[in-house]
């Protein structure tokens, strides 16, 4: 039997919560000797620097360099609290940037799914979504306007001002498109490119590299999509994409409206892969608004867990697995608060994670 060592960073607000359920996940594989996980825990973001002084602390990084993955909850406070800290260690820029950097984790994999029996939970009309909604977001993770030049200052008028670049060479916009190409190939067959190239410089180059990495690729057929089309798309009909493309901010973004059309961000868990690590991240944050209350949505981080063991440890039918109990809870008529839906039984955060474990085991 294989043993994973992997670095489980439950991070702020509701991330202990939520990390709890997909730890016992973890323990049902491990208990059925699918194999072996060393869990180390260890602390990430906003109460990793009120407790170290440090958003991502040494012992930290130590635990994520060894680890063979890493599980990640969501990190950030509130604004306020968030206000506290100084702004270079406040937990994005001095823990999940630096985190996607070290480890060079430039494929993020958001897919937006909701099988048909769970249809009812999208905000989006029955007979557009009545089959379900079935899609993947590539998004672009370590470059663009999150890792360019910083600067802030005064200027000769006297004004504050700041100053952040957005900048993509061709090698990183080749080796995502690559990822892409490689998805829909796996899939449908075609592939969306998200731009804004009738504005950005950036993708203008990028649809000059995806020209070029589609002849690698014969079999695909591209479609082109402006970013703020693609939102509104999005929203009418998501049937018409399959496999989508794009760079770091338009992916934060049309991502979060994916987990918009699937009824609740709590349905959205990511892998985030590098050349050599991966981390597996619900893509939502710490919703400090209901941490500490026992209700979030578990989904997200148990489905990352699902993600890390095919994509970093092979463990394809596992995960088919933790998919299947997933929507089984859901489909026997049960719901979480974010949820809801008519006639369903609402569980709490831990009530729901037990539910998947007996679907599991039995
Ligand atoms: P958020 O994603 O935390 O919350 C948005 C809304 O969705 C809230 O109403 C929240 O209650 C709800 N929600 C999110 N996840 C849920 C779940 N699993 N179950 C039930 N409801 C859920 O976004 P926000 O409020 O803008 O940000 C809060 C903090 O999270 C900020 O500090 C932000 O910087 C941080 N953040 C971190 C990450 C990350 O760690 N990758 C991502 C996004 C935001």
């Amino acid at each position: 039997m294989k043993t994973y060592k992997i670095a489980l960073l439950s991070g702020d607000g509701i991330g202990p919560e939520i990390a709890t359920e997909a730890k016992k996940v973890l323990d049902v594989i491990q208990a059925q000797d699918k194999a072996q996980f060393e869990c180390t825990e260890a602390l990430f973001g906003g109460n990793a620097y009120l407790q170290t002084g440090k958003s991502f602390p040494r012992e930290t990084i130590e635990a994520c360099d060894a680890a063979d993955a890493i599980i990640k909850g969501p990190i950030g406070l509130s604004k306020e609290e968030s206000d506290k800290i100084p702004v270079d260690e406040q937990p994005e820029r001095g823990a999940l940037l630096p985190m996607r950097r070290r480890y060079d984790t430039f494929a993020n994999y958001r897919p937006v799914y909701l099988p048909k029996s769970l249809a009812h939970f999208s905000p989006l009309k029955t007979e557009v979504v009545g089959d379900g909604i079935d899609l993947l977001m590539i998004r672009e993770l370590v470059g663009g306007l999150y890792f360019g030049h910083k600067e802030r200052g005064i200027d000769e008028q006297g004004q504050r001002f700041a100053r952040e670049t957005l900048e993509y060479d061709e090698g990183q916009i080749s080796r995502i498109l690559h990822v892409a190409f490689g998805e829909a190939t796996k899939r449908k067959g075609i592939l969306h490119n998200v731009h804004k190239s009738n504005v950005l410089l950036s993708s203008v180059l990028w649809n000059e590299v995806l020209e070029e990495v589609a002849t690698e690729y014969p079999d695909i057929e591209v479609k082109h999509i402006i970013v703020d089309a693609a939102a509104t798309a999005l929203c009418l009909d998501p049937r018409q994409f399959d496999v989508m493309v794009m760079e770091n901010m338009m992916g934060d973004i049309l991502s979060d409206l994916g987990g918009g059309i699937l009824g609740s961000l709590g349905l959205m868990p990511s892998a985030c892969v590098g050349p050599e690590k991966a981390y597996y991240e619900p893509s939502h944050g710490s919703a400090p608004d209901i941490a500490g209350r026992g209700i979030a949505n578990p989904y997200a981080m148990i489905g990352s867990v699902a993600m890390m063991l095919e994509t970093s440890f092979g463990m394809v039918g596992e995960a088919r697995a933790i998919w299947s109990a997933l929507a089984g809870v859901f489909a026997a008529g049960f719901a979480t608060a974010d949820l809801g839906g008519e006639g369903a039984t609402v569980l709490d955060t831990a009530s729901f994670g037990d539910k998947v474990v007996e679907r599991l085991v039995g």
